[in-house]
């Protein structure tokens, strides 16, 4: 019998994770399709119900706009998603559902990837308080990091993410400012590390920040996956930089690993992203979708 794995979201039209994802079954010879439902909110809780009461399910990712409010739907949280208080994955024990962050996981790589061999730095500037800022925050918050400034365009969601790490944080400076240039441009002066975990650039050419107020000692990690003005920026200021394609991948690879109990093909999900992206699919797992060409 056919195993299944879901994507969960709404939109979830041009997913990347399709693609990688069901490349890496075919490799392993793994009998399993990874299906891309879009569910509304109001139809989460049924989508949640269906998979529970049939165990061709291996399980499901979950991705925008539902990483937060998944997680009662859930029977049991891993450590990093109950931390961070969003899971981006589910897997099955019996009937009891298990709700897990590989966006964790995922970030760790990219950071350490955006680090290199330097000094781990111990302060951050984050843009964004969504469910991918939040695996962001809690990697940083673990890693050591003794301050972090989260900006947010609705400034009560950074405050109530903030709030949300205030047990875990409690031992370092986390602070939500609101989203001012100047306020921006003072913070990233005493900083080292700029994380955009915010949806601009997404199919835009949109950036967050002004160019002007990008220094080169900067290390930039756009969650975004792709070549954002954002880094284009941020390269021309003499900035290290990374986008989101590492996170993505592994966020992906540590799923694969829970559904199946096998190791990750990387080169084989890696080849699947890029040759999406070639196609021209440009969104990554919570991510807005492309709209669809017109017929
Ligand atoms: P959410 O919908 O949970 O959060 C979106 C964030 O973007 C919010 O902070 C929102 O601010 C902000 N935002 C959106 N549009 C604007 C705008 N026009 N101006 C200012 N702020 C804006 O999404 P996620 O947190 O899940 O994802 C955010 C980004 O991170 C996406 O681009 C996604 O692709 C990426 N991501 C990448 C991953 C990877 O593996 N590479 C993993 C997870 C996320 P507000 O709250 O004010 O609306």
């Amino acid at each position: 019998m056919t195993k299944r794995v879901v994507l969960i979201g709404h939109p979830v039209a041009h997913s990347l994770s399709g693609a990688m994802q069901q490349a890496a079954f075919d490799h392993l010879g793994i009998d399993a399709r990874y299906e891309l439902w879009d569910r509304a909110p109001l139809a989460l809780a049924e989508a949640i119900s269906e998979i529970r009461a049939d165990d061709d399910f291996l399980g499901a990712n979950v991705t925008i706009p539902h990483k937060e409010r998944v997680v009662p739907h859930t029977d049991r949280q891993t450590e990093e998603a109950h931390a961070t208080g969003a899971v981006n994955t589910i897997t099955r024990d019996g009937k009891r559902l298990v709700g897990h962050n590989t966006d964790v996981a995922g970030f760790k790589v990219a950071l350490d990837k955006l680090v290199g061999r330097q000094k781990m730095p111990r302060t951050a500037v984050v843009l964004g308080a969504g469910g991918g800022s939040r695996a962001v925050i809690y990697g940083l918050i673990r890693e050591g990091f003794q301050r972090i400034v989260v900006f947010n365009r609705h400034l009560h969601r950074a405050e109530s993410m903030v709030k949300h790490f205030s047990r875990s944080a409690a031992h370092m400076d986390l602070r939500a400012m609101p989203w001012h240039e100047s306020i921006i441009e003072a913070e990233l002066a005493k900083t080292k590390i700029l994380i955009n975990a915010t949806s601009i650039g997404l199919g835009t050419d949109e950036t967050p920040v002004p160019a002007e107020i990008l220094t080169g000692d900067l290390l930039v990690l756009d969650l975004v996956y792709g070549g954002t003005r954002l880094l284009r920026d941020a390269e021309k200021a003499g900035c290290t930089t990374s986008d989101g394609g590492s996170m993505l991948l592994h966020q992906g690879a540590a799923a694969f690993q829970l559904w199946t109990g096998e190791d990750a093909p990387l080169d084989v999900m890696q080849a699947a992203l890029d040759e999406a992206r070639g196609k021209g699919v440009v969104s990554a797992e919570g991510e807005p979708a492309a709209p669809e060409p017109a017929a």
